[in-house]
């Protein structure tokens, strides 16, 4: 439905003044006053977050168009208590809101996160799992948990009406136009004047230390001065510190503080896993204070989604839209970067190509990726969880940032067939090669377990060579571009020859009798009039077929051609892309298994012998089986195992 839509269904069903919330709302409504938070004192930190967050896009918007400021007062926000009228009132001058932004910010849910939350426990079929919601916050609906009703009082910047919302936070709102007095409550500016009228259980709130000591821990690090006012007149000293906490030294920032802002500036609730606070110097002069979430955003890999970044100049806030300031691949990443080499009047289309934003960005992401090699050395616990919850988007930037490159192949973590079941870096895999080996070997697909379980591997599993296990689809894509690490080649273990047999240091053995070296002759001999006459059966499945070097196991496996798309990526392509592959695969034998050389043996005594024919089709539908992939004839395939089974079976 788009918003107009919405509006006239409200309008048929409602009166003009009076609207029912969105089913949503309602139920989230319902969660709140429920008891939503252990504490109840996180209302207050939403209403100042967001009060904040008003001043702060007024003194954006007014650097070009300065009528929108009226008066010559400074930001600030306002709190006062009326204790015998059961009343907690906040004021600020910010942006204010028309009545339309009234329904829409109020009256929706328009943070597309809350809705998230609202599924996930729709989802989980525990509507009572509070531990889950905790974690995000519902921004302004937190006040219901407190008041028994809420009247908001706002008029926008440039407006010069005024108007009123007023809810008992359960069945809806009403909407009218403010009266006078009312409108005299914005002390004659633009902004929003929030009346909490208090529940008889949140008597503490009327009380001047209870709201004192809330603001000391929440909202301390807010640039905006709050102030605590008397009925007789404003106070003149903030009880925040108010000044932005990235300009404050670092040894005097405490972790709850900086826990604190990024909540604040991230609208999320979990404990950030990275805070890194640094002041660049140099060409460019900027402080950076970014964080990296412990719990992936529900909505990190829709398309949609771009970072929130929010750029600073000279303190005032921009922007968090400024696409160049930090890559896609980082889009988990929150914070802010406050800059003095950007003029302050500049437009949003202007920073796009900025070349300042731009060496920013390499300075912000260098400094990220050498955080995160550093946590990898000191706390690998919590590096773990990073690259679990975030490592497939970083490696997008293995193929989108050339210049980055090292360094990300310093915090990217690889499964591996090692047999420590850890999550290997490639120098460490480095490390580990063997005597002569060159390449950097892998095996791409959907899920580690069942890869460790190909027949491609068997070959370099039985001579120690570890294998990476590439589990992301974002890896095949990288590969394409990547040929390399440190000269050292990547090579797929499903493509192309491989020599295995290097690595065997099987001397002739002296022992060995010309007997059994002859006869070792005429069974290759048999096995390769064998493969001829499979090659002649399969020509329409398979390009052709090989003795295979990697087998030690399995009777056969599929590979793909040197040249010709890999396996999995041709996997990935046919269900991204429709993508009709145009080589064929190359059929490996084992010349060492039973079957085979049964196979071979039967074809000496009998060429025409039909049980060859229907092997030959099983073989290459195991293949296929094997490989995830589905059989072109699986009526066919059924059948012939049945009448092996039955065969099989009667003797
Ligand atoms: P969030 O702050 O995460 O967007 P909230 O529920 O806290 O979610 O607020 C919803 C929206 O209502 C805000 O995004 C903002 O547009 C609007 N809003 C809330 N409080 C104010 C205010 N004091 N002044 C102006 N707009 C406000
Ligand atoms: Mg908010």
């Amino acid at each position: 439905m788009t918003k107009a839509e919405k509006k006239t269904q409200m309008d048929n069903t409602e009166t003009e003044n009076t609207h029912a919330f969105e089913t949503d709302v309602s139920r989230l409504l319902d969660i709140v006053a429920n008891a939503l938070y252990s504490n109840k004192d996180v209302f207050l930190r939403e209403l100042i977050s967001n009060a904040a967050d008003a001043c702060d896009r007024l003194r954006y918007e007014a650097i070009n168009n300065p009528a929108l400021k009226e008066k010559d007062e400074a930001f600030g926000i306002h709190i006062a208590i009326d204790r015998e009228g059961d009343k907690l009132m906040i004021r600020d001058n910010g942006i204010g809101m028309n009545k339309e932004d009234l329904i829409e910010n109020l009256g929706t849910i328009a943070r597309s996160g809350t809705a998230a939350i609202l599924e996930n426990l729709k989802s989980s079929g525990k509507p009572d799992d509070m531990s889950l919601i905790g974690q995000f916050g519902v921004g302004f609906y937190a006040s219901f948990m407190v008041a028994k009703t809420v009247e908001v009082i706002s008029r926008k910047a440039g407006d010069n009406k005024a108007w009123k919302w007023v809810s008992d936070g359960r069945t809806g709102f009403s909407i009218t136009e403010a009266s006078k007095d009312e409108a005299a409550l914005l002390n004659g500016q633009s902004g929003t004047h929030i009346t909490l009228n208090t529940k008889p259980d949140a008597y503490d709130y009327l009380i001047d230390d209870k709201v004192i000591q809330i603001v000391m821990i929440y909202s301390d690090h807010i640039d905006i001065p709050v102030y605590l006012d008397t009925k007789e007149k404003d106070a003149d000293q903030p009880i925040n510190a108010a000044s932005a906490l990235w300009t404050r030294p670092k040894s005097e920032i405490t972790d709850e503080q900086y826990k604190e802002f990024y909540h604040h500036i991230g609208h999320v609730f979990d404990e950030p896993l990275l805070t890194t606070h640094w002041k660049a110097e140099g060409v460019i002069e900027y402080t950076g204070l970014t964080f990296i979430p412990s719990m992936r955003p529900w909505d990190l890999y829709d398309p949609q989604r771009q970072h929130s970044l929010k750029l600073y100049v000279k303190k005032v806030y921009i922007s968090d839209k400024v696409d160049n300031l930090l890559y896609p691949w980082m889009r988990f990443v929150k914070g802010v970067v406050d800059t003095q080499d950007l003029p302050l009047n500049i437009s949003r289309e202007m920073l796009q190509n900025n070349p300042v934003v731009s060496k920013m960005r390499s300075g912000i992401t260098k400094k990220i990726l050498s955080e995160l090699d550093k946590l990898s050395r000191d706390d690998e616990p919590a590096f773990e969880t990073f690259w679990y919850q975030f490592g497939a988007v970083l490696k997008e930037g293995l193929y989108d940032a050339v210049e980055h490159r090292d360094d990300l192949f310093k915090v990217c973590r690889f499964r591996t067939t090692d047999k420590t079941g850890t999550l290997t870096s490639l120098a460490d895999y480095i490390e580990r090669m063997k005597d002569g080996q060159e390449e950097i070997y892998y095996i791409s697909g959907d899920n580690a377990d069942s890869l460790k379980k190909s027949p491609q591997l068997e070959g370099f599993t039985a001579r120690g060579l570890e294998v990476l296990l590439l589990t992301d689809t974002v890896d095949e894509f990288w590969l394409q571009m990547v040929t390399d690490y440190k000269d050292k080649k990547f090579r797929s273990v499903t493509k192309g020859q491989v020599d295995l047999n290097k690595f065997d240091d099987i001397k002739d053995d002296p022992a060995q009798s010309d007997e059994d070296k002859a006869e070792k002759q005429k069974t290759s001999a048999s096995v390769e009039l064998l493969r001829q006459h499979l090659e002649k059966i399969l020509k329409d499945d398979v390009n052709y077929i090989r003795i295979s070097k990697r087998l030690t196991e399995s009777p056969v496996c599929l590979i793909a051609e040197d040249g010709s798309v890999d396996m999995h990526m041709e996997k990935v392509l046919k269900i991204q892309q429709n993508y009709d592959p145009t080589t064929k695969r190359v059929l490996e034998i084992n010349k060492d298994h039973a079957l085979i050389k049964k196979l071979a043996q039967m074809r000496e005594e009998n060429e025409e012998n039909p049980v060859i024919n229907e092997a030959a089709h099983l073989l290459y539908d195991q293949a296929m089986i094997i490989q995830g992939e589905t059989i072109p004839d699986p009526a066919g395939f059924a059948k012939r195992m049945a009448d092996f089974m039955t065969k099989g079976l009667s003797t």
